[in-house]
């Protein structure tokens, strides 16, 4: 029998690297994990985590102006971003600390430099030059935001790994792209005071969504003054003046503006990892191609996170990290749930989904019921603003079970994570209707909605 230096050696201390190792190494493995920048990973130290923070510092101007219609007067508002960002990185630091401590009360041990692989069962540790023999090997590289590096002048862009880092507030930005980070990120600023402009190759924003979502956030950023400009693509970025950037665009116009922000997709960190020297293959788009199990064209070597491209979500490594050592460890070969996956894109109002699109559904299904519920949520009576919510459930007429729930309102993100337990438990629509409403809730709207506001039979709406 071959001695290896680890049981299992993770190349990556993001959310799906650091579960695996700390919970291999909990069970009494000899695990090593490496990261090159610093642990957390995406989540943690420049996605969720930060992102939401930012989030909430940008949802307090909406609250003040609401203020005003429930009785209050609030007098000199301002926003200091230096003071948001110190605390932000304070929080970020904090929970950098609880993964390493988290990672060293397992005993894994922590190298911090990059790592390739130089054979199947050898890892070269690029900081000290060690080669590390493992049994296993588990990569959870992540991936990175996508430049557009055919773009001239894209240099001067930035990604949303740059956003946390400025140093001070952009007065005006132009965001490239029309999914879940340039939507957030639009809100977020906008929220913000900084004045917005989204540049979008496609029709209309998130296409893989439903429909009527599509059309509330369309709706909604027009209503707060964020510009949106569609069937168009950045050109050229050039320096203006010293703060200024002039963006040519494919229409042919050109904006100035203190930021542009490229955020049109993440690629799959597999460049220089050594895998051609592991014999692991990666598909066309450069992401790890893995069995069910998790188990790249190697089989002691696993794939798990972004790395592998098949649904960017933590909550989606921290699963496949699960599966993986029940397979490795627990004699219970297991491969990763992707049914029902929730998610949400923290705009401002929130969009919160589980299941298919209506568009999705009609590919599926031939007979269709579809409630919507389209309302003006309590609060806004008296705060003025006129966004509406919307509630929108497809159920398989057949079966009447619940297929898709798509929610366009406050508070949505919280209300899917619920929805999706029921919808995992193969809620019907009648297990709705029986459920008491809680009044006066927005949710409420979910179990009160008896009626089809209409149908679909072979595709046709009836
Ligand atoms: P998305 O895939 O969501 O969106 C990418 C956008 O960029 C699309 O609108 C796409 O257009 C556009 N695009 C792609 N390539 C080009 C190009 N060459 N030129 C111009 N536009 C282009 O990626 P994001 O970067 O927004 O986010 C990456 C992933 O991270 C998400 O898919 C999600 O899984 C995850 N994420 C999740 C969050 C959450 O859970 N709340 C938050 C942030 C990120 P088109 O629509 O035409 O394809």
């Amino acid at each position: 029998m071959s001695y290896y230096d680890f049981d299992l050696f993770v190349i990556g201390g993001g959310s799906g690297g650091v579960r695996a190792a700390r919970v291999a190494a909990n069970m009494g493995k000899r695990v090593g994990i490496a990261e090159e920048y610093r642990l957390g990973g995406t989540c943690v130290i420049r996605g969720c985590v930060p992102k939401k923070l930012m989030m909430y510092a940008s949802e307090f101007s909406e609250h003040f102006t609401a203020s005003k219609g429930f009785g209050w007067t609030i007098k000199d508002i301002e926003f200091s971003w230096s003071t948001f960002i110190n605390a932000q990185k304070k929080e970020i630091k904090r929970l950098e600390g609880l993964y390493r401590t988290s990672i060293a009360n397992s005993h894994a041990k922590i190298l911090e430099s990059r790592a390739e692989l130089i054979d199947p069962h050898t890892v070269k540790i690029i900081n000290t030059n060690e080669k590390i023999t493992a049994k296993n090997i588990i990569i959870a590289t992540g991936a990175s935001p996508n430049k557009n590096e055919y773009v001239k002048g894209s240099e001067l862009c930035i990604t949303s790994n740059d956003v946390f880092e400025l140093e001070k507030q952009p007065q005006s930005i132009l965001i490239e792209g029309g999914g879940y980070i340039a939507l957030e990120f639009a809100s977020i600023f906008s929220g913000l005071g900084t004045e917005v402009t989204i540049v979008y190759r496609g029709n209309e924003f998130l296409p893989q969504f439903d429909q009527s979502i599509r059309q509330e956030i369309s709706n909604s950023f027009a209503h707060r003054n964020i510009k949106f400009i569609t069937q168009t693509t950045i050109t050229e970025v050039t320096q203006a003046t010293n703060n200024e950037l002039e963006v040519q665009l494919s229409n042919g116009t050109s904006v100035k503006v203190d930021q542009v922000l490229c955020a049109i997709g993440r690629v799959p960190n597999t460049k220089n990892l050594g895998l051609e020297n592991a014999n692991i293959e990666c598909d066309y788009k450069g992401a790890i191609k893995v069995d069910k199990y998790c188990r790249t064209s190697q089989d002691h070597i696993f794939a798990l996170g972004d790395v592998t491209n098949i649904a960017q979500l933590t909550p989606v490594a921290i699963h496949q990290a699960m599966c993986v050592v029940e397979t490795l460890y627990k004699d219970n070969p297991t491969c990763p749930d992707y049914e029902l996956i929730p998610t949400a894109v923290f705009t401002q109002p929130e969009i919160g989904v589980v299941g298919l699109s209506e568009e999705q559904a009609v590919q599926k299904y031939k007979e269709l019921d579809i409630y919507r519920a389209h309302f003006r949520p309590m609060k806004a009576t008296l705060s003025g603003s006129i966004e509406k919510t919307l509630m929108k459930m497809i159920v398989h007429a057949e079966t009447q079970r619940i297929v898709g729930v798509h929610i366009w309102g406050g508070g949505a993100a919280e209300m899917i994570q619920l929805i999706t337990i029921a919808l995992k438990m193969g809620a019907k629509k009648s297990d709705f209707d029986q459920t008491m409403a809680l009044h006066p809730t927005s949710a409420e709207e979910l179990v009160t909605t008896y009626t089809p506001s209409y149908k679909i039979r072979e595709g046709v709406i009836i």
